[in-house]
């Protein structure tokens, strides 16, 4: 399978990839989506696409579109939460 074409700008990857500890939460989706089946289903992807760049995906977004555990979604911009 081949890796998602956006890894090197994707700055939830990236957060992955400087993770130490390599978190499971992340590490599953990490398997799923950046380097499985399901990364055409990613909500990252298609925000970044939709609107014009990867710089317009919220920071703490996983990519099934729902907030990293801890966190939530008051700082998400109007455009993306209508699109999730
Ligand atoms: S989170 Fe989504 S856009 Fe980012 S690298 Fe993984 S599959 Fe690609």
């Amino acid at each position: 399978m081949n890796e998602c074409q956006n890894l090197e700008n994707c700055n939830f990857f990236k957060r992955f990839e400087n993770d130490k500890n390599k978190h499971l939460e992340l590490k599953g989706f990490v398997f799923m989506f950046c380097k499985g089946r399901k990364q055409d289903k990613c909500v990252r992807k298609k925000i970044s696409q939709i609107l014009g760049g990867s710089q317009f995906v919220p920071p703490n977004m996983l990519p099934n579109g729902l907030p990293m555990a801890g966190t939530n979604k008051s700082n998400w911009s109007d455009n993306v939460i209508k699109l999730i």
